[in-house]
């Protein structure tokens, strides 16, 4: 106990899609820098507001 990870700990990002920070997840491991958005819904909804 006492050195587990909290999930405070995790980078977070706000989504200009929906508004809400959204965390650091595994899949994004390599590619956190380009990463916009929560998801690829947000992602989507995205191309279609432009
Ligand atoms: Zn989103």
């Amino acid at each position: 106990m006492g050195r587990m990870r909290k999930k405070a700990d995790l980078p977070e990002k706000m989504c200009p899609v929906c508004d809400r920070p959204f965390a650091w997840r595994k899949k994004w491991e390599k590619v956190w820098d380009e990463v916009k958005y929560c998801s690829d819904r947000c992602r989507r909804e995205a191309k279609k507001r432009a």
